[in-house]
């Protein structure tokens, strides 16, 4: 992706379907980066109203607990429709909007092959909305912007995706973790009486861990999210590049 020679606002902007999706694959990433000094940003596109568990306000308050965990700037939520996304103008429109606002140098979302419809749909509509908005002729009264680059999480489950890269996030997850269960509602309480979802059964945070050892292994450290980028990943510097990530040998 091309860049326009303007400010970005925020480095790193991860999009997700509802509340708690950016924070179950990508918060230890999101959480090193601020740690980092990077202004770092996510987006709900909805606001999880028709999920089997919690409500839409019950969900915002734990999205802004989990903001906070995380060392976010910006925690916005754009309102569509849950269970309802679709590829319109509407959203697409909305995200147009969200991204000139924000001005992401990098921007992350939804792997583009999900059981969960809404899920698809994100990534499309991110992607869509990812290129569209460098359009100086798709008129929203604000200057056309677009992302140097876009990335996915969320990988699908057979594992038959390797990611493009993983990021170490040993150091960061326990306070990752922690974001996670900032989403009380969703997840497993004995007192609940509410249906049972996947992630409210008891094993549902450990099976979690184990995702995150499986990519950390990958990499030969203990805990790393994955991510998958369309393009090659292109490297001024090869050298300088894999001596300050490879492994420790020896
Ligand atoms: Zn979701």
């Amino acid at each position: 992706m091309t860049a326009d020679p303007m400010n970005f606002r925020l480095d790193l902007l991860a999009i997700g379907a509802h509340p708690d999706d950016v924070e179950l694959m990508a918060g230890g990433t999101l959480l090193k980066m601020a740690q980092q000094g990077y202004k770092t940003g996510i987006v709900d596109l909805t606001s999880g109203e028709r999920g089997t568990r919690g409500s839409a306000e019950i969900r915002l308050r734990e999205a802004q607990a989990a903001a906070k965990i995380l060392g976010l700037q910006v925690r916005e939520n754009l309102g569509l429709p849950d269970a309802h996304l679709m590829l319109n103008e509407a959203g697409r429109l909305k995200i147009i909007q969200a991204l000139r606002r924000l001005r992401p140098r990098l921007v992350m979302t939804h792997y583009w092959e999900d059981p969960h419809p809404d899920h698809r749909m994100a990534s499309q509509l991110v992607t869509d909305a990812c290129h569209l908005s460098g359009l100086a002729k798709l008129e929203t009264g604000t200057p056309r912007f677009r992302p140097q680059k876009l990335i996915y999480f969320m990988l699908p489950q057979t594992r038959l995706t390797t990611p493009t890269f993983v990021v170490d996030i040993t150091r960061q997850f326990q306070r990752r973790m922690k974001a996670v269960r900032a989403y009380k509602s969703q997840l497993y309480d004995a007192q609940s009486k509410e249906l049972e979802t996947r992630l409210s059964t008891p094993d549902f945070l450990d099976r979690v861990e184990v995702d995150l050892r499986l990519y950390g292994n990958l990499a030969q450290v203990k805990y790393a999210e994955a991510f998958v980028s369309r393009e090659p990943l292109s490297m001024q510097d090869p050298v300088a590049f894999f001596r300050r990530v490879g492994p420790k040998r020896g």
